[in-house]
């Protein structure tokens, strides 16, 4: 786990309290869903048991009828026993699954619980399949074991295996400015033209494709696009490069915000950005508006599940008008939501880890209007009277920028909708 860096002292009145306990949240290996649909050239191979498998169908849902690039290789009573040779046996399974889909450029190891406790060295696996598949294939390595990571956790530790590998920059690191965190492709397909505009040359971490991932060096200016980028940010900076404080792209104000730290660091004239960015704010504008009267003064409750509860809190309570009457979240990076803080309300109440009884008395005592919780609280919350919005959702949906402000609004609007429509 993190070390807490202290809470910067902008000014921020919010109430931040630590909670330990049983958890109620994804592992690491969820993150799978929407990365193997981002870097379109990737497989990632759990090594796992058959829960591990379990899980990633049903969080995949249909997708799994897809030819997916997701597989589990499992870890059975021969391996554990000790009986057969885990590494060759693995070397066998990737052997086979390349040469079933000579389509795939880069291959993920995916560690988890059962590979973990037993210890099997996935690095020394990668490293050894990365030299026998090369150069046609590199082999990498992550965690997304329920031991080390929460949910998206896991595409984080999945982008920090991708940065060693980032070619040097050179003497032009300085100039290229590096946006990181998986994001749909029609979002940044958005924010590229937006970019383009301020005159902002901008590559995106993770590429689409294995071999156009961006190059970073030192001086390398880099926006974290997700809160939860920890050990990616870490690697980055190891590599020299500067991470550009900023609110995180979710809603108006925040798109703002976050362009703005760009636009900032590459000396873009100011009346250049407004004219880059008033149409998208006017759209976002007039997209929110509708849903404004529903969420205003409605009490809203967050779970701990995806580290995105602040932004989304700092974008309900700012820009909907919603009361926010507990934000929890798994893991709170202080540095990196420094900018979040200062703009929720004065006294909001963030509780960090989970303690998932003392959590669930909280949310029943305050009957919030909207919870926002994972999937196995949603059901049983609206069967005692309380309105829900799965945080998952958050995830697989494109949310980010100002053409998404709306269908985020919209998402939590929804069940408060209907509800009104069910109720006779
Ligand atoms: S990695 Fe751990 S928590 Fe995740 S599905 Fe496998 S056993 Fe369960």
């Amino acid at each position: 786990m993190n070390a807490h860096a202290p809470l910067p002292a902008a000014g921020c009145g919010v109430a931040i309290r630590p909670e330990r306990g049983q958890r109620a949240v994804f592992c690491g290996l969820t993150g799978i869903v929407w990365l193997h649909r981002k870097i379109q050239d990737a497989f990632f191979l759990v090594v796992g048991s058959r829960t591990c498998a379990h899980l990633i169908q049903s969080a995949a849902g249909v997708m799994i009828f897809a030819e997916p690039r997701f597989a589990t290789a499992i870890i059975d009573e021969r391996d554990l026993a000790g009986i057969a040779d885990m590494n060759e046996e693995l070397d066998r399974v990737v052997t086979r699954l390349i040469e079933r889909r000579p389509d795939i450029r880069l291959l993920f190891l995916v560690g988890s619980c059962p590979s973990e406790v037993i210890k099997l060295d996935l690095s020394r696996a990668a490293l050894r399949l990365s030299q026998r598949l090369a150069p046609g294939v590199r082999v990498l390595d992550y965690s997304g074991s329920g031991i080390e990571t929460t949910f998206t956790e896991g595409e984080d530790a999945c982008l920090a295996s991708l940065v060693p590998g980032l070619t040097d920059a050179g003497p032009a690191a300085a100039d290229e400015l590096l946006v990181v965190g998986a994001l749909a492709d029609v979002v940044e397909d958005q924010f590229s033209r937006i970019f383009s505009e301020l005159g902002i040359p901008a590559r995106f971490l993770p590429a689409r494709r294995a071999g156009a991932m961006p190059a970073v060096g030192r001086g390398t200016p880099y926006l974290l696009a997700q809160p939860f980028l920890t050990q990616t940010a870490r690697a980055l900076d190891e590599r020299g490069a500067r991470r550009l404080p900023a609110p995180f792209p979710l809603g108006a104000e925040g798109t703002t915000g976050w362009l703005r730290a760009a636009a900032e660091a590459f000396g873009v004239d100011p009346a250049r950005f407004d004219a880059a960015t008033a149409p998208g704010l006017g759209r976002a504008r007039i997209a929110l508006s509708p849903y404004r009267a529903k969420l205003a003064g409605k009490r809203v409750f967050f779970f701990p599940d995806s580290q995105l509860e602040v932004p989304l809190a700092r974008f309900l309570s700012r820009e909907m008008g919603a009361e926010l009457v507990e934000v929890g979240t798994p893991y709170l990076h202080r540095t990196h939501l420094a900018p979040e803080l200062e703009l929720l309300p004065d006294g909001t109440q963030i509780v960090e880890g989970q303690s998932l009884d003392d959590g669930l008395d909280r949310c029943r005592a305050a009957r919030p209007d909207l919870t926002v919780c994972g999937l196995g609280l949603a059901n049983p919350l609206e069967a005692e009277g309380l309105a829900t919005k799965w945080s998952i959702e958050l995830l697989f949906t494109p949310v980010q920028g100002y053409d998404q402000a709306g269908d985020l609004a919209e998402l939590f609007a929804r069940p408060l909708h209907r509800r009104t429509r069910l109720e006779v």
